[in-house]
């Protein structure tokens, strides 16, 4: 199967001294094989066991592929490196090995950059992705900039494990205490790698050094309108275009000028169609807005009604999902987690617009300059560990997710850009929606934010949920964050499947804990 997803999606991947036990060496779930399906990931799709014996320790893995798993590992030389997810920027990386016959993969370019540059290849790269470098008596363990695929790790002398999934290391020895990276709750000894970083790892030690690859500027460029808005352009454009494989592209449309604008740039430099499809509930949708876009585009649009007891019955599954303890972003991701569900097989590319409001200020609602610079820094400071962007939201459906305004380049100017380019002339997103005039109905670019939780209702009826539950007013908040972690204890940390985990059980649970604690 040629596909047009990337060859990898996740791993479980283990570097042991002493020639190495296979990963299921490690206590596997239910005593199970973790390259069974479904053994470790909530990820869908075929499993394949990778074996490396380069001399010193060996990596043994699960690669979780779309029907091509030697294109996401590459040997040399007792080097090995595994890629799960893709590079945006190849013909740039290519031009860096010279006349040599290029690299045909991306893990076979990220092993040439690796031989030329060690680790310091992660500061070239421009992608989403998690990757595991076995490499003599070291692993390298690696995130793109945003840390957009989660990667896990637990080491103890002897033995480094580093997963695409928390729950995969579930049953994992307790792992060493690695300062650079930031536990995971309930899972004694495992860390998540932190964006835009390279864990360097002795094997024999478990000694670990951390090298950062990305930071987000804290300086401001200053532009021109007609610079900003042509430089803006041309970023999200190359950043679509890279994300575009030669399949029919599916972009999720809400109708807001995020999601537009990527719809806006798929359709403007494709030949063949595009697809687009927009959510609603009972409750709530943004159809019309969306409509509005796709009759201008041209696009086969579809249009999904999930109703409000079957959004909140997957619940457990964005929990299972995302990896997130974060009751907001589950919020975000709870109405898409149900989106992807509804599509069916088989896999698909997937553009959407998640993630512009960070750097643009997005869910800034007034005209002061300054609060929306420190909100920037709060945001950009605090993104990470998230999960927010996790490829595995879809990954449950059997589809690849991808974010253009996360784009290294896109996000990097976005973020540079002084704050009176994001709010100006009374607007929001200025700066965006000035680059996208041409492409879209002027309804669309003047069209006010309204968040993918607002707009589907998702926000209220979970609200609804709680209080119909008995949580009072001033307690709702709380009361999803306890509801959040408790639905992780579940679906990661005790590693049940959501199908078996009942949202109303969990809520209301936390309804009575909190009535009892009130008292
Ligand atoms: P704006 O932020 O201006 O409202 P937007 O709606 O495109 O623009 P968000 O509301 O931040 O962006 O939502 C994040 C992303 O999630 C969207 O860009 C889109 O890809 C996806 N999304 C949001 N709402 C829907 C929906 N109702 N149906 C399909 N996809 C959606
Ligand atoms: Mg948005
Ligand atoms: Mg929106
Ligand atoms: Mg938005």
């Amino acid at each position: 199967m040629a596909s047009t997803l990337p060859a990898a999606t996740g791993f479980l991947a283990a570097v042991q001294c002493d020639g190495g036990r296979s990963p299921g060496a490690f206590p596997a779930p239910r005593g199970a094989d973790p390259a069974a399906p479904g053994a470790v990931f909530a990820s869908a799709g075929p499993r394949a066991v990778i074996k490396a014996r380069p001399g010193g320790p060996g990596l043994d893995a699960v690669l979780l592929h779309s029907g091509a798993p030697d294109a996401a590992h590459a040997h040399r030389r007792g080097r090995t490196v595994l890629l799960a997810g893709e590079l945006y920027n190849r013909d740039e990386l290519l031009t860096l090995l010279g006349a040599q016959a290029g690299p045909v993969t991306d893990a076979d370019l990220l092993l040439a950059l690796v031989d030329t540059y060690d680790l310091h290849a992660f500061r070239l790269l421009n992608g989403r992705f998690a990757a595991v470098v076995a490499d003599g008596g070291r692993v390298l363990l690696a995130t793109d900039h945003a840390g957009s695929v989660p990667l896990y790790v637990s080491a103890v002398p002897g033995t480094v494990l580093a997963a695409t999934e928390a729950k995969a290391l579930r049953t994992a020895p307790v792992g060493r205490r690695i300062t650079a990276a930031r536990r995971v709750r309930r899972l004694p000894g495992t860390h998540q790698v932190p964006a835009g970083t390279v864990l360097e790892i002795g094997v024999a030690t478990a000694d670990c050094t951390d090298h950062r690859t990305w930071a987000p500027t804290p300086a401001r460029r200053i532009m021109a309108e007609q610079e900003a808005t042509e430089a803006v352009r041309l970023a999200l454009d190359r950043a679509v275009r890279a994300r575009t494989g030669p399949d029919t592209p599916l972009v999720v449309l809400s109708g807001g000028i995020d999601s537009s604008s990527v719809a806006a740039l798929t359709a403007h430099h494709r030949t063949g169609p595009v697809d687009t499809v927009s959510m609603g509930t009972d409750l709530a949708d943004e159809f019309p807005q969306a409509r509005v876009v796709a009759e201008h585009l041209g696009s086969a649009h579809r249009e999904l009604t999930v109703h409000t007891d079957d959004l909140l019955r997957r619940l457990p599954h964005a929990v299972w999902a995302a990896e997130s303890l974060d009751p907001d972003i589950i919020e975000y991701l709870l109405p898409l987690t149900a989106l992807y569900l509804r599509l069916e097989g088989p896999g698909r590319r997937i553009l959407t617009g998640y993630g512009a409001d960070i750097p643009l200020g997005g869910m800034h609602r007034e005209n002061r300059l300054p609060a929306l610079d420190t909100a920037l820094a709060h945001d950009m400071a605090t993104f990470d560990g998230l999960n927010e962007m996790t490829p595995v939201l879809s990954g449950i459906a059997g589809h690849w997710s991808t974010h253009p305004f996360w784009d290294r380049e896109v996000l990097d100017l976005l973020v540079s850009l002084e704050s009176g380019l994001k709010r100006r002339h009374g607007r929001d997103k200025w700066v965006l929606r000035a680059a996208m005039t041409d492409l879209l109905p002027h309804e669309t670019v003047t069209r006010p934010k309204l968040g993918v939780h607002e707009g589907s209702g998702t926000t209220s009826s979970f609200s609804r949920l709680l209080t119909d539950a008995g949580v009072p007013g001033d307690r709702v908040h709380r009361a999803k964050e306890l509801v959040v972690q408790h639905l992780f204890d579940r679906v990661v940390v005790d590693g049940r499947h959501p199908d078996e985990v009942a949202t109303a059980d969990v809520v209301q649970l936390v309804a009575d804990a909190l009535e009892h604690d009130a008292l």
